[in-house]
């Protein structure tokens, strides 16, 4: 926790307005690549990573689409894959690049933010069963998906998840698939080990207790930053070339003040989220997995329930849910004037389109909102058949805003993914959206580069050193067997999975 106010640096190559997962991603990537680059942060919290990055907020899954069933839609009776294979090509760059950070000794202990913990699909009822069938089928055929394990028999689905069987209708139809090199991570973990490093780097100036409030074109091609010190109200003001917005929730209120024409037609939805947290230690003890279901109609992508085990502040945990709740908050520490105050006249039509289309998704989140205690231990005995309401507890997850976007065909749409809004001239870059998210801020950061820094980035410099960073960055391993199987075994190793 900083309380010191430390002074502004009046001009930096780099601004990051915010210190979540994704500010920690790009400012370590643009330090490796330019170690004389100099950096500014401003984060309004008092320490990294507290927001949707921090672990209570998110699910901690590493994203790799082994088993998140929404990842992989039915479309006329085939499942379409495409989607996971490149989520999971994705997962694959955020592990090199931890691993690249392990390497260089910047986060010595890799088991403080990643853990070994197989993922699972299980699902019941015919129709899901032969769904499930057919996504195994299609998944291993590609490199990425090829070790996954199916199964219907109900003792070895015991043995991989004792207590989603344990007093299980005996007559259910059930399967399951397990990928054994799922991981959980802690985001948030990684998020302040980052930080910690960025901070001791030179040219490094890291604000705490600092608000962005606005950005404005300097007349050179750069930008002036508008900022407020939260602990004594004084405004100040900075300049540099290259802004990037990582505010997690609160990103599309800044970007909505950037004078660049991509911010038009921009919305945001809030969709806040319940963990059940279990109290029960023997329970904890007995799961090792992160079990998906099926979601139900009109849930959207996040809220795909699963039974989840955890690591964070190395102790072992076991959460239920995500259960989705409303808020008109953009961040958990936000305000409820963020959704009102986020209608403006480009956007408010898309909204509209996109909130009249959405009908299922607003009965989804009324019904969610009408569930007691008694209901949600009901939806989790769909998963822990044994589960007492008196050995869970009910825990806040973080806020996101999904993404509302103009479409010339539909007037607006919503959309559940991440999002990259960059000007026309590279200076302002702004992310939306958060899913997959965390998992593959590797990739989206140093996706950002090309458009960001042209010429640096096309200089044999950078891209020898994205090649020792990311090795698969720019490669297409779900075409390349032996890369995958080469790249997963360094990693595993390196991260200690
Ligand atoms: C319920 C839930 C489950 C999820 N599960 C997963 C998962 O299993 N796996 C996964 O990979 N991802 C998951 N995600 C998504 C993941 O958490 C996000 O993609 C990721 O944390 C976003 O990081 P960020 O840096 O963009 O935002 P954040 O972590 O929210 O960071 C933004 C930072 O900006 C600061 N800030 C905001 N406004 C200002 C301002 N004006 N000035 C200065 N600072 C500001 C905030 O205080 C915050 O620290 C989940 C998210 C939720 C909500």
């Amino acid at each position: 926790m900083t309380k010191s106010i430390l002074p502004l640096v009046k001009k930096t190559d780099v601004v990051l307005m915010g210190a979540g997962i994704m500010s920690a991603t790009l400012g370590m990537i643009l330090k490796e690549l330019n170690p004389d680059i100099t950096i500014q942060v401003f984060e309004r919290m008092d320490e990294a990573g507290t927001e949707s990055s921090d672990a209570w907020n998110n699910a901690g899954t590493g994203h790799a689409a082994f088993c998140e069933l929404n990842y992989t839609p039915e479309k006329n009776g085939a499942v379409s894959i495409d989607k996971a294979v490149k989520i999971s090509e994705q997962f694959e760059i955020s592990r090199e690049f931890w691993a690249y950070l392990v390497e260089k000794k910047y986060i010595p202990n890799p088991a403080e933010f990643i853990s070994a913990v197989p993922h699972m699909s299980f699902v019941w009822g015919d129709t899901n069963v032969d769904f499930l069938k057919a996504r195994h089928k299609a998944m291993n055929e590609s490199p990425m998906f090829k070790d996954m394990k199916w199964s219907e028999n109900r003792d070895e689905i015991s043995q991989w998840a004792p207590i989603v069987m344990r007093g299980r209708d005996n007559k259910q139809p059930i399967a399951a698939t397990r990928m054994d090199m799922g991981t959980d991570v802690d985001f948030g973990a990684l998020t302040r080990k980052l930080f910690a490093k960025l901070k001791t780097m030179p040219g490094v100036t890291i604000h705490y207790n600092v608000e962005s409030l606005d950005l404005d074109p300097d007349g050179n091609g750069g930008w002036d930053v508008f900022v407020r010190n939260l602990l004594n109200e004084e405004k100040g003001q900075v300049n540099t070339r290259f802004v990037f917005i990582g505010a997690g929730g609160a990103t599309l209120h800044l970007l909505k003040r950037a004078e660049i024409k991509e911010r038009k037609g921009y919305g945001g939805f809030p969709v806040s989220g319940l963990w059940l947290k279990c109290l029960n230690e023997d329970l904890i003890k007995d799961h090792q997995a992160k079990v998906y279901g099926k979601a139900t109609v009109g849930a959207p992508p996040m809220s795909v329930p699963h039974i989840d085990t955890r690591l964070i502040d190395g102790k072992k945990e076991l959460l239920f849910g995500p259960f989705a709740g409303f808020s008109t908050k953009f961040l958990k520490n936000g305000s409820l004037l963020d959704l009102p105050t986020s209608i403006r006249p480009d956007n408010a039509l898309p909204m509209i389109f996109a909130g009249l289309k959405n009908f299922k998704l607003t009965k989804y989140l009324i019904d969610q909102l009408r569930l007691t205690p008694i209901d949600r231990v009901n939806e989790l005995k769909q998963y822990v058949p044994s589960a007492q309401l008196l050995d869970w507890e009910l825990k806040e997850a973080g806020q996101r805003v999904q993404v509302i976007k103009k479409d010339k065909k539909e007037g607006g749409i919503l959309e559940f993914g991440t999002e990259v809004v960059v000007s026309e001239d590279g200076t302002v870059a702004a992310l939306l959206g958060a899913s997959p998210g965390a998992s593959t801020a590797a990739a989206i950061m140093l996706g950002l580069l090309a458009k960001c820094f042209k010429k640096e980035a096309a200089s044999e410099a950078w891209k020898n050193k994205i090649k020792e960073m990311a090795p698969s960055f720019g490669e297409s391993l779900s075409t390349n067997e032996k890369l995958v199987q080469q790249t997963r075994e360094r990693t595993t190793k390196l991260l200690k999975l």
